[in-house]
């Protein structure tokens, strides 16, 4: 079954590999899809371009939220679902989230029959955590590396898995393959089903194809398409793009999630994450006066839930029984709002942030021990010491809550095919994720992707089969860049490509957006994407990070378009999408999806980097047993009234 069958095209050599499902992306998401496809006796490759264990995933802070109440034992789904649909303003796909909320205890639980270890409660449960939005303390948590832990017990799983495999067919690797450092750089189809995924080896570069008739995708975020960001190089939109080219459509793409408290010095290390688990266990913002600002800031849909003096939020921080909880615990975008505005008005640190304050607030041994990470990624990386004086942070673009639209059920992308799950799906987090809502995100519908490939699988009555002419543009594209001179008058360098459309995402569809820089991003895009069909990168193929660039922009160039068209249509700020010239949240916004695809036409005419059409489509109407556990008075702020007639509570 996994056995390498050598061939070539033309002058170009490649591997293939028959798989019944191929998992892109070996984050939490591709794991858990992985563990589940295998359990289903299906064989699996999971693929990724980063070494095995270094994805996103890995780097996940803060914890993982799952109403399991251990903490408060007033917690349950419900409340859970309600805060994710709150975070996100009404705009999830509220299955997704019914689920997410149902299902992420079990998976929690699951992972320590995994091995998980997670931090306990005095009495000897999993402990949880504070973080904004939610409600209780939801979030289970390995002190501040939470998702180092996740990747380590599904990877242990995985082996566990492959030793069973050995036991049985004398082969580790009948079932599940890993491929680490390869690239896939297209999908191949047959009459609109998948066939194949081909890339390359990062290492030697030569190619790889995958026969298979269902991929999951799970390739995380678009973030590397900012310049300052919490992301990594691998997050430049691969899944996303795969997508679409492929003839799947994404959904919210101009919701991105712009973290309030980033690094702001120095300069090198600008954008990376100060996780919201020191808001949550404490840690307040104060601006350039000492003064607690997001006191200021508590929005008309929140007034109510949120303590309004320092003494009540302190005394929340103690019991949270007893008080309503801190505004520095407001969901994301609107603390990254509030210090926008702070640092706008001229109150902000020396570097241009404002600052997150530990230090007075807990003991110094405390923080070096609910905190490690934090406290040495200051000391290491600024030579600040957060036990003793506060850290300077701003707003990083850090997640992208729009992907690809997947079934809430079976993770299927609207093609026969593909699946999709984690950051790189959509729906599931509206306008807004809630801190800690992805890694159980990437746990639920890991799952739930794991079980719709197979399940398709098992259900085919004919394999669908790679095309030659597929199979020969897929080499064409990935070999272009070589194909132009370097020193050609008007060759392209990626890296000066890459740097403009980090500039340009950065300034012109960042936290706040007016109308004029929106078109003046999209004007840029489109001469970026002219300059594209000229970069050239030397060499050869042998590890080459200017031709891995090169070949990374594709997609990036791709998604940015999708954003910057999708902000400027939308004509409301909802969530991580904020609009100078219109400010507020509009009810007749609230159940409409941005729908970016790509038509025959749009394909045909540049087949490289095709125009996207960004059109307009409901979602389906809440069940009403699930809008019945919100007050009406609460959803009045979110919808329109015509919609809220079949509500339980209104009079109509
Ligand atoms: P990832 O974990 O990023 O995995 C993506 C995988 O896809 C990688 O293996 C990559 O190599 C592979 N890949 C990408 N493109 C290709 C390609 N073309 N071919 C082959 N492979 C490819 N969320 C929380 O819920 N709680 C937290 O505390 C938290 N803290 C965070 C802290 C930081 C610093 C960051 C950056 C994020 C944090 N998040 C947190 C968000 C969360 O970590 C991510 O949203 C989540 O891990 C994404 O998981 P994923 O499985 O979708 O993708």
């Amino acid at each position: 079954m996994t056995e390498v069958d050598r061939h070539s095209y033309g002058a170009q050599p490649y591997d293939v590999h028959p798989y019944d499902v191929v998992v892109i992306g070996a984050g939490g998401a591709g794991l858990r899809a992985v563990i589940e496809a295998r359990e289903r006796g299906l064989s699996v490759a999971v693929v990724c371009k980063s070494l095995f264990g270094k994805a996103h995933t890995v780097m996940a802070e803060g914890g993982c939220a799952a109403s399991m109440g251990n903490a408060n034992s007033n917690d349950n789904w419900q409340t859970h679902f309600k805060d994710t649909m709150r975070g996100g303003k009404f705009l999830n796909n509220w299955r997704m989230a019914e689920l997410h909320a149902r299902e992420a205890p079990d998976r929690v639980w699951e992972l320590e029959t995994y091995g998980a270890l997670f931090d306990r409660t005095a009495d000897g449960r999993i402990s949880q955590r504070n973080f904004g939005g939610h409600t209780w303390p939801r979030l289970a948590h390995v002190g501040d590396r939470t998702g180092l832990e996740l990747i380590r017990t599904m990877q242990q799983k995985i082996v566990s898995l492959q030793q069973e495999d050995y036991a049985e067919t004398g082969d580790y690797e009948s079932r599940i393959k890993i491929f680490a450092e390869c690239t896939i750089t297209d999908l191949l189809l047959d009459e609109q089903r998948v066939a194949g995924a081909f890339g390359y080896w990062r290492e030697s570069g030569s190619f790889v194809l995958f026969e298979t008739p269902a991929v999951v995708l799970a390739t995380g975020g678009i973030g590397k398409s900012y310049k300052v960001t919490s992301n990594s190089w691998e997050y430049t939109g691969d899944g996303h793009a795969l997508a679409l080219r492929a003839g799947a459509t994404l959904i919210n793409m101009e919701f991105l999630q712009f973290h309030p408290t980033g690094m702001v010095w120095p300069p090198s290390v600008k954008g990376i994450l100060v996780t919201e688990g020191v808001r949550g266990d404490g840690g307040v913002l104060k601006n350039s006066e000492g003064k607690r600002f997001m006191f200021d800031y508590i929005p008309p849909v929140f007034k109510g839930q949120y303590a309004e003096t320092e003494a009540e939020a302190d005394k929340w921080l103690a019991d949270n029984d007893s008080a309503r909880r801190t505004p520095d615990l407001l969901p994301r975008d609107e603390v990254a709002r509030a210090i926008n505005s702070e640092v706008k008005a001229g109150r902000n640190s020396p570097h241009g942030g404002v600052y997150l304050d530990i230090a007075s607030r807990l003991p110094a041994e405390e923080i070096r021990r609910r905190l490690p990470s934090m406290y040495h990624q200051f000391k290491e990386l600024a030579d600040v010491d957060i036990t003793a004086e506060p850290m300077e942070v701003g707003p990083t673009c850090h997640y992208v809550m729009g992907g690809i639209e997947v079934d809430p059920d079976t993770a299927a992308a609207t093609i026969s095919g593909i699946f999709a799950a984690g950051e790189c799906s959509g729906g599931m987090h509206g306008s807004n994720r809630l801190g800690g809502n992805s890694l159980s995100d990437l746990l639920v519908f890991g799952r739930r992707a794991g079980l719709g490939a197979a399940g398709y699988v098992q259900g085919l009555t004919r394999r669908p089969t790679v095309s030659t002419t597929d199979l020969t543009a897929a080499i064409a594209t990935a070999l272009a860049p070589f194909e132009r001179a370097v020193d050609a008058p008007d060759s392209e360098n990626p890296y000066t490509v890459h740097a403009e459309l980090q500039q340009t995402m950065n300034d012109l569809v960042g936290i706040i957006r007016k109308p004029e820089e929106m078109r003046e991003a999209i004007r840029r895009l489109g001469e970026l994407r002219d300059r594209y069909r000229r970069v050239a990168v030397a060499g050869d193929r042998h590890f080459n990070p200017g031709w891995h660039l090169a070949l990374d922009l594709r997609n990036m160039l791709l998604i940015s378009e999708c954003v910057a068209e999708a902000a400027l249509l939308r004509t409301e700020s909802r969530g991580g999408h904020t609009r100078d010239d219109f400010p507020a949240m509009d009810p007749n916004w609230r159940n409409t999806l941005l729908v970016c695809s790509i038509d025959q036409a749009g394909r045909a005419a540049d087949p490289l980097v095709p125009r996207v059409t960004v059109t307009l489509e409901e979602q389906k109407p809440m069940q009403p047993e699930l809008l019945a556990l919100f007050d009406l008075e609460e959803l009045g702020k979110y919808y329109t009234d015509e919609e809220l007639a079949g509500h339980p509570g209104s009079e109509g």
